[in-house]
C-alpha cells in the first residue's frame, strides 16, 4: 500500500508550539493565567484573553520529555498517593520542583475544576489551589445514568453562569457575549471537523491511524475555540479525503485493523512502530473520538434525549452557556454507564470493521479504564475477534515491564497469524 507524510502536520505543530510560546512568556508579560483540566470550558477563557495551562496535555509533555522520574516522586513525597491520576502527579511535581517542559510552570491567577466522571479532576485543582493559595471554582456535572433530561442541562448551565461571575470577579474583566458566542461556535466546528477526520478511518485502508490521531489532536485540544484551528483542521480534512481518493494508507500494511482503548504510554512511543511492523494498525479509539462531536452516535438513548442534547447555533451569551452545558453532558454520557459503553464500542467495532482490540488497563487514569474487562469480553464474544489486555500507566514509566509488554504483543500478533 502506498503511504506518505501528512502535509498539514507541520501547520498543526506550529499551532501547538505557538500556544506554548505564548504561555511561556505570559507570566513575564503579566497576563492572566488559569489552570484546569482539559475539560474546562476554556472557550470562555479565550473570549476573555486569559491564558490557560491544561493539566492533561501538560502531564503528557512532562512524560514525553522524560521529566517524570524527577517530578512524580516530588508529588508523592509531598503526600499524593501513587493511586492519584498520573498526569496530576506530574503537574504537581512540576510545580513543586519549579521545573517542567516549559521551564517553570507559569503561575496561575485562579483555577477551575470539573467534577465529572473522575474525582481526581476536582481533587487535583482543589489541592493545588490550596498549595499556591489561589481562588478555585469547580463545575459539577450530573451523572446521567439513565436518560439525559432538561433538568441536567439547566443544572450545568446554572453553574456555568456562576463560573462566569467567578472569572469576572477574580479578573475584574467583563465577558463580551459576542466573543463567547464566536469562540463556542468555533469550538463546535472544530469538533465536527475532528469527527469527520476520524470517521474517514472507516475506510479500508484507513488514511490515518491512532498514532497519527494522537499527534494531530494536540492543537485541537489546546486551541479549541480559535478560528485558526478551525481553518487548519478543515485543511487536514481535505487532505485526508484526498488520501482516501488516492488510496493512500497510514501504514505500508494493514493486515489487522485494531481498536486501541485508553491513553497510550507517552514514555514508550515505539508501541505503534512495533505494532506497525507486525501489520497491526490501531485505527479507532474512544480516546481520540472524545474530542469530536459524536459521543451520542452509538448511544442507546431514545431519540428525544438525543434531540434534547443536539447542537443549536447560539446567538446570545445565555444560549451559548446552554450549548456548553449540553456539550459537557454529551461528552460524558458514555462514561456513566456500562450499557452506554457497550453500545458505543459495539458501534465502533462494526463501523470501523475492526479485526481485534487492545485494551490498555491504565493505572494512571482509572476513569478511562472503568469497565474495560466487560467491554473487552463483550467485543471478543460478540465480534469473535482477538483481544489483548495489558497493564501499565500512561504517564508513570516506573511500573512498565517492557519484556512482558513485548511478549504480550507477540502472542496477540500470532492470533492473526501474521
Ligand atoms: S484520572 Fe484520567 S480523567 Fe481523571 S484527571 Fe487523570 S487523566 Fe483526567
Amino acid at each position: 500500500m502506498i503511504t506518505e507524510p501528512f502535509k498539514t502536520y507541520p501547520k498543526i505543530k506550529e499551532l501547538a508550539s505557538g500556544y506554548f510560546t505564548t504561555l511561556r512568556s505570559a507570566a513575564e508579560e503579566g497576563k492572566t493565567i488559569a489552570w484546569g483540566p482539559a475539560l474546562i470550558p476554556y472557550e470562555l477563557l479565550r473570549a476573555m484573553d486569559i491564558e490557560y495551562v491544561l493539566g492533561e496535555p501538560y502531564g503528557v509533555m512532562c512524560t514525553a520529555s522524560g521529566l517524570g522520574a524527577e517530578l512524580l516522586p516530588a508529588a508523592e513525597e509531598y503526600g499524593f498517593t501513587t493511586r492519584f491520576c498520573a498526569y496530576s502527579r506530574n503537574f504537581i511535581g512540576s510545580y513543586l520542583k519549579g521545573r517542567g517542559p516549559l521551564g517553570k510552570l507559569p503561575q496561575a491567577d485562579f483555577m477551575i475544576g470539573v467534577r465529572a466522571d473522575c474525582n481526581d479532576h476536582v481533587a487535583w485543582f482543589e489541592a493545588i489551589s490550596k498549595m499556591v493559595d489561589r481562588p478555585y471554582f469547580a463545575v459539577d456535572l450530573p451523572k446521567c445514568y439513565k436518560q439525559p433530561a432538561e433538568r441536567h442541562i439547566a443544572y450545568v448551565q446554572s453553574q456555568l453562569e456562576r463560573l462566569v461571575e467567578f472569572v469576572e470577579h477574580v479578573t475584574k474583566r467583563k465577558l463580551e457575549e459576542q466573543r463567547l458566542v464566536d469562540a463556542v461556535i468555533n469550538a463546535h466546528q472544530l469538533r465536527v471537523l475532528w469527527r469527520e477526520i476520524l470517521e474517514c478511518c472507516k475506510n479500508v485502508p484507513a488514511p490515518l491511524n491512532f498514532k497519527n490521531q494522537t499527534s494531530f489532536m494536540i492543537a485541537a485540544v489546546l486551541l479549541k475555540g480559535s478560528k485558526e484551528a478551525v481553518d487548519t483542521y478543515a485543511t487536514l480534512l481535505d487532505e485526508v479525503k484526498d488520501r482516501l481518493q488516492r488510496g493512500v494508507a497510514s501504514a505500508p500494511e494493514e493486515k489487522a485493523r485494531l481498536l486501541w482503548d485508553n491513553i497510550p504510554m507517552w514514555y514508550y512511543p515505539q508501541t505503534f512502530r512495533l505494532l506497525e511492523e507486525k501489520g497491526l494498525i490501531p485505527i479507532v479509539s474512544l480516546y481520540t473520538l472524545l474530542w469530536g462531536d459524536n459521543p451520542l452516535t452509538y448511544s442507546q438513548y431514545p431519540q428525544p434525549s438525543k434531540d434534547l442534547l443536539s447542537w443549536q447555533v447560539p446567538t446570545t451569551g445565555k444560549e451559548t452557556l446552554r450549548e456548553i452545558a449540553k456539550e459537557f453532558i454529551r461528552g460524558h454520557i458514555i462514561m456513566n454507564s456500562l450499557p452506554s459503553k457497550l453500545s458505543f464500542y459495539g458501534g465502533l467495532a462494526r463501523d470501523y470493521r475492526i479485526d481485534g482490540a487492545i485494551f490498555h488497563s491504565n493505572w494512571g487514569c482509572k476513569n478511562l479504564s472503568l469497565g474495560r474487562l466487560d467491554v473487552a469480553r463483550y467485543l471478543g464474544e460478540e465480534f469473535h475477534i482477538p483481544i489483548h489486555v495489558f497493564e501499565s500507566c500512561m504517564a508513570d514509566p516506573r511500573g512498565f515491564n517492557e519484556e512482558e509488554f513485548l511478549s504480550g504483543l507477540d502472542a496477540f500478533a500470532r492470533s492473526f497469524d501474521v
